[in-house]
This record gives C-alpha cells, structure tokens and sequence, in this order.
C-alpha cells in the first residue's frame, strides 16, 4: 500500500474540510490537495520520474510543501526532504549520494541550490521546480496520472540523519515503516478529528512533517506559519485562531516559547498538544512548560532510523498520578511506542537489568531498512535483527526509559564516565542560567576534562564560582566542569538541536 493512501482516503470523507492554511488563510480543502499532489505525481512522471526514484526536497515551510510531498509518492517515487538550512556542500552531497534528478526547491534556496552545482562535490540536479512560480502552477494544473502501485517495502522517505556528527546518511524508510509510525502516532496521542489543526512552525522535513501524516489521515487541518519559522508572537495567534491545536516543537524551540512575552496572550483552550522530542529536555525547563501550558506537553523519542518512534511520555504521565515518581517520569523519555519493542543492552546484545546503563535498541515495523547506498553502517547499525541507537539509557521497573546521552558525548575523565546531561541537568537549575552545554576537552593526565558552555539569563551576574558550587551541592566532585565558557547563545541546527561538534571545535581542543 502506497503513503499517499492517507490523502486519498481522508480526501473522500473530508473533501470539502480544510487541508492546508497559509497562516490564517485557508488554501486548498482535501479535496484540492488531493487533486494538488496528483497533478504533481503526473507531471513528475511526465519528466520521466520512475517509481523508486528519489526527489528532493530543498524548502522552508510553506504550504506547497504538502502538494510536494504527496506528488512524489503519488507517483511511486521517494521523498528525500532536506533541512533547508543546510549549506551548499551538503546538499551537493545529499543530492549526489542519492542522485535526485529532480528537486522541488523554495525560491529562499535557490542561491544554495546553483551554489551546490560548483567545486568539488557539485551537484546538479536535471530539473527543479519552484513553488509560486508559473511553472509549479502549471504542473499542479496538469493532467494526473493516479496513485502509483508500490510494495510495503520500496522506500517512501529517505531521511538524512541531521549530522551533528559525520556526514549524513540516508536512512531508508519504507511505505510500510510511515504507515506504522502513522498507527503508533494514532495509538499514542490524544484522538484527532477533522476540527484538529496540526501547526508547522518547526521544519517539516523532520520530525514535524512526519508528524502531520496522522493529522492529514484524520482530516485535519494543517497550518503554515506565513513566516516559515518558529516566531512565538506568531505562534500565539495562530493557536488563538486554531482551536483544537497542536504543534511539534524541538526543546529549544518550547524553551523559546517560554521565554517569549506573547505567550501571556495565549488561549489555552486552544492549545491541545505541544508534541516535544529530537533532542534532551531538561526537567526544569519541563516544569516550567508545564506550568505555563498545563498538562499539554506530550514527548516523543526517535531517530530517523525509527522515525519518531520509539518510546513516549503521555501527557497524562506528565501529571503527579499519586505513585511519588513523578521527578523521574519527567526525567525520562516515557514509555515503549504502541508496536515497537525496546530494550537495553550490553555490548553482546544481553539484555542489563533495570537501573543499569546500556545501549537502547529498537525493533519493529517502524525501524528503516539501512542506510542508502552503505552496507558498513547498515551492517552497524541493523544488528541480529535490532536498530542499535547509539543512544544510551536504563530502564525503570515500571518499564519508563531514561536516556543519558549519546554514547559519543559520553565524557571519560581519569576512567570514570560522564554523563554530560547529569551536568548539564544541574546547572540549569541555576536561576540566572537559560542555556548549557557540557563537553570534554582533551587532558594529558585525565584524557578529559568536563568544560560547561553557559549562556547567563538577562541582567544576571553569575560567576563561575556560584555555578562551581552549584555542581559541588549537587553532583560528585569529579563530575563538575573544570572550566566555564560565557556565551550569547548556543550554536544550534536548524532542527533546534545543540550542536556539540560546533562547542567541540572552538572549545574541546
Ligand atoms: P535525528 O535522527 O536527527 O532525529 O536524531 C535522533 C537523536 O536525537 C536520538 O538518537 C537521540 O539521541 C536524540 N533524541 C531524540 N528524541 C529525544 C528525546 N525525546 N530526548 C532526548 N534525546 C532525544
């Protein structure tokens, strides 16, 4: 069964429902997009697009994104969504390691794109299409051709892995692995109905454009910010307009709302879910958000390789429930997803008992068939039949997962390990601390040493001294950062992830 059977599906029952919004202004109904999406899979097989074959996707957030997305698998062919912000080199890359003859590219992204096409690496691409242009109009107009046939297992999504770290690769996610995710997605949120609205400030080639294919196999709404981005004031008056909405928002992003003064505006009758995850929230900044939105945070746990999927934290589970475990349920990654098991495990793959640390891996309908074109980290990473994460956590009794970091960030300081998180945990506990990161830096006599990068709260004075005594109450001594860096702010992708490699670069040496 083909992906884009959640739009031509939800397209009968919903055809005269909004689809896509344009801020506050509606575009098409199901029906239209629908009639969008196939006027695009034709054209693409009129430009000799085979099924199988990749189509990139080089845009920002604006609605065509949907119409994209859908055309390419109504023609049978893969989606490969690239984070818009990536520079010319990598898109070369991407676009080469996959050869995408065709590229549907945002107007913003075009200096990129004939960038992409110079130096070493050049890649270019045979056609690319541009929304908002004649031509894109044309080719939604033009004659449709029909979903095309596919097999659970032909790749629907290529996902390149965000590249904190090395150069990404192409994870290979079937119709079958969308289809799943889609399920535990409807599984595990609260229900949704065609009077729902699914916000896209956050990319939606990652985790956000995944999301939203439960939200279209429901019927409801999706809305793009006019400004393509994460812009708080926005944010409130879209969800003031919207009832019944829900978002997905990378941790800095909630923290960014947080901090915003719009959101003293903000209709929390509205608001039905901030859908949080791709990288660590700290418990602090999880109390906060609870405190300023209610019990309406819902976490997921993923990776591109198990797309979204792998365990979650209801939003009922974010509530005191009376069982006095409250602190530790926020300070893990929930529970297992609907259909995914998931275990921890020691380095020949046994399982460690609760409590004890190892590598979490996963299984299911949900996990990618391999990497593109790289049998070595297929072979890595797709072991006896489980995805090994590379993320490192323990279970609880209860069967709640707690995450510690992944196993590269793990500093080794005199052979004990270092759990950057931990730290990083303690000192955002600090009132006059908004951001930090904790890396290691090279030792003659330690091999590491544990170095904070902290960014002060406004009008703040904090001082090493204050924050080394905040480690001192808190954690054990060979734990605390060796030295503090004072920064404006932390360099971060474009998914809202802190990007270590960056801190490790400038302050790891
Ligand atoms: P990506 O494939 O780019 O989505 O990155 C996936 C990685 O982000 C995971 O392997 C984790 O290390 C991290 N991650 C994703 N979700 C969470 C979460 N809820 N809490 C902590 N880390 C997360």
């Amino acid at each position: 069964m083909n992906i884009a059977t959640l739009l031509t599906n939800a397209a009968k029952p919903f055809a005269d429902r909004p689809a896509i919004f344009s801020g506050e202004r509606q575009l098409a109904t199901y029906a239209e997009l629908l009639r969008n999406a196939d006027g695009i899979g034709g054209w693409l097989r009129r430009q000799g697009v085979r099924p199988g074959d990749r189509v990139g996707l080089f845009m920002s957030n604006v609605p065509e994104y949907f119409e994209a997305l859908f055309g390419i698998w109504m023609a049978g062919a893969c989606a490969v969504p690239v984070n818009a912000k990536l520079h010319a080199k990598e898109i070369a890359y991407i676009l080469g390691n996959c050869q995408a003859g065709i590229l549907f590219a945002t107007g913003d992204r075009l200096e990129t794109v004939a960038a992409a096409g110079e130096g070493a690496e050049a890649y270019v691409p045979r056609q690319v299409l541009v929304p908002g242009t004649d031509a894109w109009q044309e080719a939604v107009a033009g004659p449709a051709a029909g979903m095309a046939e596919v097999a659970p297992d032909d790749i629907a999504w290529l996902f390149y892995t965000s590249g904190t770290t090395g150069r990404p690769k192409g994870a290979m996610l079937t119709h079958r692995n969308l289809f799943n995710m889609t399920l535990s997605f409807l599984a595990d949120l609260d229900p949704i109905d065609q009077f729902d609205c699914c916000l896209h400030p956050a990319p939606i080639s990652h985790a956000g454009g995944l999301l939203s294919l439960s939200y279209l196999a429901r019927g409801a709404a999706n809305v793009v910010p006019v400004s393509g981005g994460f812009e708080p004031p926005e944010i409130v008056s879209l969800v003031n307009r919207f009832p019944g909405s829900s978002l997905f928002a990378a941790p800095t992003m909630v923290k960014r709302l947080l901090l915003s003064p719009a959101i003293a505006d903000l209709d929390l009758e509205h608001l039905d879910s901030i859908i949080y995850g791709g990288a660590p929230m700290y418990v602090e900044e999880l109390k906060q958000a609870l405190a300023a939105f209610g019990p309406r945070l819902w976490q997921a746990f993923g990776q591109g390789e198990a797309p979204c999927t792998i365990t979650y934290l209801p939003k009922k589970l974010h509530l005191d429930i009376g069982d006095g475990r409250l602190e530790q349920r926020l300070a893990s990654v929930g529970i297992a997803r609907t259909g995914v098991e998931v275990r921890v495990v020691d380095g020949d793959d046994n399982d460690v008992p609760p409590g004890e640390t190892g590598e979490v891996i996963v299984r299911g309908d949900v996990v990618m068939v391999g990497y593109w074109n790289n049998p070595e980290a297929t072979a890595a990473a797709l072991r006896n039949g489980w995805l090994h994460t590379g993320d490192v956590g323990s279970f609880d009794e209860c069967g709640y997962l707690t995450l510690k970091d992944r196993a590269k960030d793990m500093i080794i300081s005199g052979g004990s390990n270092i759990y950057p998180r931990e730290v990083e945990e303690v000192l955002l506990t600090h009132p006059g601390i908004v951001e930090a990161s904790v890396i290691g830096r090279r030792h003659e006599e330690w091999g590491e040493e544990v170095v904070a990068i902290v960014v002060r709260r406004d009008g703040h004075e904090v001082t090493e001294a204050d924050l080394d005594k905040l480690c001192i109450d808190n954690i054990a001594r060979f734990k605390r950062p060796k030295r503090y860096h004072f920064v404006d702010g932390l360099p971060k992708n474009n998914y809202g992830k802190i990007l270590k490699t960056e801190l490790r670069k400038t302050f790891g040496k």
